[in-house]
């Protein structure tokens, strides 16, 4: 790695400001109060804070939670997370819930070595997005050491994710980061093969880059998700009422030229009227009939992505094979995310991605088999393109 990391920085007595992700889901707890659905990017980011509270350094956590515009909103705070990190780490976890400022810095020069604060979103402040000079000098001078640790925010130019760091003479790379760099340039540089990529989800637009990238690189492309239908009405199938980006037609074609029999299609579907659990659904080969939307890859077209993924020595996944938040629509996602997980058994290096990929591959229970689920979603896309990543550019060389 050509960045500073953990390794190379001493943080014993230093006040080291840690941007982790903790854009987690939250949910209502019984009292009403708001508590956090899901941990695991806060699980992720524990390596890094151990490391600092070990070493005895004052770690200074700061993230950005959902998308309050650029001010307040009590609704996005991140004080439930610093209660839940507290449990997680069975450690007092102060919080405070100004983001900068002289009462910031005033609570930070009291804190004792290998104490931990996690300061309010990021977001609440209109510097944030805008990389704004001023509010990246203001968390600068909050801390000896930076640390980006926020993998899932990567791709972004933003104060605290890469302004921050030309403010600080050490700018390093956390464990978290270095662990999903490590893995998904595994996946785009250097690949066993046969590789496997499956893309799926909701947009080909979304995925353009990713797509086009992996299909260079992947001995065969499986696609499944809303985006088959775009790649099925170009070849001339009919397609029902699937959703189908009608201004992408001329890109796919071009995609699925230029991957010269790479991509793969699904040939069957299940179909119904709608996303609901309550529409009926059906098996339909080849062609959906008018009216019907493809909610999901059918049973036979599972066969065939499952006896592909068991051949690969390298396999990542991003994307839902369909509306899996519906059980009905399912059965296609939980059938990739198990070969996924037996192809791991075997052997196979596993990557997969993307908040709803995750969330699904979490649902089917696979999860722990899998080699690394990162935390990424439009980084790891980022990351695929070979676009280079700001929170990762703006780190001191090493
Ligand atoms: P990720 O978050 O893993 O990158 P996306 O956000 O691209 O995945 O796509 C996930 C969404 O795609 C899910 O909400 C899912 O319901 C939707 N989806 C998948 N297949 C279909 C389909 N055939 N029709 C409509 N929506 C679909
Ligand atoms: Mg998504």
């Amino acid at each position: 790695m050509h960045k500073l990391t953990l390794d190379d920085v001493d943080v014993h007595g230093q006040r080291v400001l840690i941007r982790v992700d903790f854009n987690v889901p939250l949910n209502t707890s019984e009292d009403g109060r708001p508590c956090v659905g899901d941990d695991t990017r806060i699980r992720a980011a524990l390596p890094t804070i151990r490391h600092v509270l070990d070493h005895g350094g004052k770690a200074i956590l700061v993230s950005h939670l959902g998308r309050p515009g650029g001010q307040p909103d009590p609704d996005l705070s991140l004080a439930c997370v610093a209660d839940h990190l507290g449990t997680l780490i069975e450690e007092r976890v102060r919080f405070s819930s100004n983001t900068v400022g002289e009462t910031v810095e005033e609570v930070i020069n009291g804190m004792s070595d290998g104490s931990v604060i996690l300061l309010e979103n990021t977001r609440f402040d209109s510097g944030e997005k805008t990389n704004d000079t001023a509010f990246s000098k203001a968390l600068a001078s909050l801390a000896d050491v930076y640390v980006n640790d926020a993998f899932g925010a990567a791709h972004r130019a933003h104060a605290s994710t890469a302004g921050v760091a030309e403010f600080m003479d050490v700018a390093a790379l956390g464990r978290l980061m270095e662990d999903e760099i490590e893995a998904l340039a595994r996946i785009r540089d250097t690949p066993a093969h046969p590789m496997v990529a499956i893309l799926g989800g909701s947009k080909v637009s979304d995925k353009l880059g990713t797509i086009r990238a992996l299909s260079e690189t992947a001995d065969h492309l499986l696609i499944g998700g809303a985006m088959s239908y775009t790649f099925l009405k170009m070849l001339g199938h009919e397609v029902g009422a699937s959703r189908v980006e009608a201004d992408r037609l001329d890109t796919a074609e071009e995609l699925y030229k230029q991957a010269e029999g790479t991509i793969a299609l699904p040939t069957d579907h299940v179909v119904a009227e709608a996303p609901e659990a309550e529409a009926e659904a059906l098996v339909v080969e080849d062609d959906i009939p008018e009216g019907l939307m493809g909610l999901d890859i059918g049973p036979a077209t599972v066969d065939a992505y499952r006896a592909r993924i068991l051949d690969a020595a390298t396999v990542v996944w991003n994307g839902p094979m369909g509306v899996f938040e519906v059980d009905q629509f399912a059965d296609g996602t939980t059938a990739v995310a198990e070969a996924l997980a037996d192809a791991s058994d075997d052997g196979a290096f596993s990557v997969v991605g993307g908040g709803d990929s995750v969330s699904a591959l979490t649902q089917s229970g696979c999860a722990d088999r899998i080699r690394h689920v990162s935390t990424g979603g439009g980084a790891l896309l980022a990351f695929f393109e070979g676009a280079s990543l700001p929170g990762v550019e703006a780190l001191t060389d090493a």
